[in-house]
């Protein structure tokens, strides 16, 4: 049978494709290497580009709020050098009068509506204020208010109060200061108050993209915290505003900014989150800009973006093992289907030889005492369809004459671990049917712990065993017909030099005699010639008849030596036994009286004999045995020669017989005379 998976060519192809998996292995490990790599530089240059994206949005914010603060300044700077508006006001501080007070409220609600300023005072210079732009207004100024007023008539310039929140108003605002002057007399100053909610802090509301986190807070340093100026978006609380202690381990981004530190950093807000920051100071003031975004948040998007990159080449990947895998086990796949095909095949071809031979297989388990049988070996055995059976069931269908023998044979070979080989009868489980069976098999054992196993064949040899049975009868039929004589249905020649060859042999061992009679009808061919050859075989059966009806006694063989020539082999008789046996034999052929009218010695048929009797030495081989057909022929001779119709007893006078010529006149010992 063609070996099914082991040829070069499969194992060549197994190792090819172990390594598959290996090389994809590989490939995926370069490929998340490289993929985290790419990852990497890519995060960093992420965090680059965010970094100096808020740093941007920083700038921005802080230039819009520098330029905000130098507006402020630049009109209140206007409102200082406006000698038109300065000489109103003196002129309706000196005279009171009505038409300058109009021309004074006028420019306060010019600088209210067009530059929004959400209120306007002239205030004289001890801070006491004086009028708005709806008319006359009463009181004095804050302090903070009446210190600025202060500064800036000492220095002739506008003043600045910084951001504040006071009950006079109900919003955080910002205050200048500008003094008036009539010539170089302080005429007093026009308190500027802005509204932050409404121009500045808008500033730091503008951002580039949209952003959940991201916010910038105006603050500044006051004493040992950092104190928040404008609203935080995150905090819900629009109003209060937020300390934070500059603490040396902080890590407050409000608090690092008031420390000094600027540019963008790494902090936790007041929300306990990781933000990126970046601080600046705004130029020509106590205010530091922060502006923040929550890291998370900030990186969302570069992340989801490298996330998806990175699964995108996962799942390339992941595609590429599974197409590798796939493809793997395709080949796999057809190869176990090439490999089910040929056993198919193999296991049809082994059926239907199985069916053709008549031969089935078996493993036999000492452990379990069972056999496993194929589809064949069970019909033998007329087992049903599960092929199984037991020991003791095996037993039970052994033919009685057979069990002993069969089972001896059996427990034989499982003991010397020899190869077994038996034929024996069974009784067929499904029909009782007696059948005859041959088994091969042989013992194995993988190790002293594994079970012996025997594994065979088995085959039906019924058929042969009667063709065997029959062959042998014939053969014996034939056999006899061999060695019997057709004419006279006594032993032929060949049967009796067997068995004087036998008997020789014996009485050599056994020390006994061995008697020898040769028979031959006197003038037979006279009578052949007188009453024709048909006649002539009838005499002949007639006269083996008589003689043969004579010899009674076991072991005696007469036998047709040829032609009209009788011989008769006398086991154990000596030349006395044998003498009268001869006699005997005479007699009845005289008996017989069978007419021979032709014979010149008598008118019936006539029978001349040589007799001998030996007792053959131990030394003496089978060949010897000729010595008593010479004797004997050499006594038939001289009977024949000395007037035929008598018996004569090998002795000296014979011997010139074994030697025919020349030839001697010799005395005979006449038994018999008719
Ligand atoms: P003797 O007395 O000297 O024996 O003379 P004989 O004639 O008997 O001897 P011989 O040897 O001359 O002749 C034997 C004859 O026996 C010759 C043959 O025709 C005859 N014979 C041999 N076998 C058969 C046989 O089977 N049937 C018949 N009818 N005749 C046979
Ligand atoms: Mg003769
Ligand atoms: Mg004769």
């Amino acid at each position: 049978m063609k070996s099914l998976n082991t040829t070069p060519q499969h194992r060549a192809r197994a190792r090819v494709w172990w390594w598959l998996p290996l090389c994809v292995a590989l490939l995926l490990a370069a490929m998340g290497w490289g993929g985290a790599r790419i990852y990497q530089e890519r995060e960093q240059r992420y965090h680059h580009q965010i970094e100096g994206g808020l740093q941007a949005v920083n700038l921005l914010q802080l230039r819009a709020v520098t330029d905000w603060r130098a507006r402020r300044m630049a009109e209140a700077a206007a409102l200082t050098q406006d000698s038109l508006f300065a000489q109103a006001v003196a002129r309706w501080r000196g005279a009171r009068a009505p038409g300058s007070e109009a021309a004074v409220r006028e420019r306060l609600r010019i600088l209210m509506e067009q530059v929004r300023y959400s209120a306007a005072y002239l205030v004289d210079p001890q801070g006491r204020l004086l009028l708005t732009a709806d008319g006359a207004a009463s009181g004095f100024l804050p302090a903070p208010e009446h210190q600025a007023l202060q500064q800036a008539l000492a220095q002739a310039e506008p003043a600045v109060v910084e951001l504040r929140r006071d009950p006079a108003f109900a919003y955080t605002f910002y205050g200048l200061m500008a003094p008036l002057y009539d010539g170089t007399r302080p005429l007093g100053a026009v308190w500027l108050v802005v509204d932050a909610r409404t121009t500045l802090f808008p500033l730091l509301e503008t951002w580039p993209n949209h952003s959940r986190t991201a916010e910038s807070v105006l603050l500044r340093r006051h004493g040992d915290e950092a104190q928040s100026l404008s609203p935080l978006r995150l905090r819900g609380d629009e109003q209060a505003a937020l300390r934070v202690p500059l603490a040396p381990q902080g890590r407050d981004p409000m608090a690092l900014a008031a420390t000094g530190v600027r540019g963008a950093f790494y902090a936790h807000d007041y929300r306990g989150q990781e933000v990126l920051a970046v601080a600046s100071a705004v130029p020509d003031s106590p205010w530091l800009l922060v502006s923040k975004v929550d890291v998370g948040d900030a990186f969302t998007d570069a992340q989801r973006r490298e996330w998806l990159g990175l699964s995108l080449l996962v799942s390339l990947g992941l595609l590429l093992l599974g197409l590798a895998v796939l493809l793997w086990q395709w080949r796999a796949w057809r190869r176990e289907r090439a490999l089910k095909r040929e056993l198919e095949r193999n296991l049809r071809w082994l059926d239907n030889a199985q069916k053709v031979a008549a031969v089935g297989y078996f493993t036999y388990d000492s452990r379990r005492e069972s056999f496993v049988m194929s589809r064949m070996a069970s019909a033998i055995f007329g087992l049903p369809d599960d092929g199984r059976m037991t020991l003791r069931q095996w037993m039970g269908l052994l033919h009685p004459d057979e069990s002993v023998r069969t089972l001896q044979v059996h427990g034989q070979a499982m003991m010397e671990r020899t190869p077994l080989q038996t034929q024996y009868r069974i009784r067929r489980m499904s029909d009782r049917q007696e059948r005859w069976v041959e088994v091969w098999g042989e013992y194995s054992q993988a190790s002293p712990a594994e079970p012996l196993l025997m594994t065979g064949t088995v085959q039906d040899i019924t058929e042969r065993k009667r063709t065997e049975q029959q062959l042998a009868r014939y053969r014996a039929a034939l056999e006899a017909q061999v060695r019997l004589d057709p004419l006279t249905q006594v032993a032929n020649r060949l049967a009796l030099h067997e068995a004087v060859t036998q008997e020789w042999s014996r009485a050599g061992r056994e020390g006994t005699a061995l008697a020898l009679v040769m028979i031959d009808v006197d003038h037979f061919k006279a009578y052949n010639d007188h009453y024709g050859h048909v006649a002539g075989d009838q005499c002949l059966q007639q006269v083996a008849a008589a003689l043969s009806a004579l010899l009674g006694r076991a072991g005696d063989l007469l036998a047709r030596y040829g032609g009209e020539e009788f011989a008769v082999l006398l086991p154990g008789a000596d030349a006395a036994a044998a003498m009268a046996v001869a006699l005997r034999l005479q007699d009845a052929a005289r008996l017989l009286a069978l007419p021979h009218r032709a014979s010149a010695c008598c008118d019936i048929v006539t029978l001349s004999m040589g007799v001998t009797s030996l007792r053959p030495a131990t030394h003496i081989d089978a060949e010897a045995a000729q010595t008593l057909f010479q004797q004997a022929d050499a006594a038939l001779y001289t009977a024949k020669h000395t007037g035929r119709n008598r018996v004569v007893l090998y002795g000296a006078d014979c011997m010139a017989a074994l030697h025919p010529a020349p030839l001697v006149p010799i005395t005979t010992t006449e038994a018999h005379d008719l």
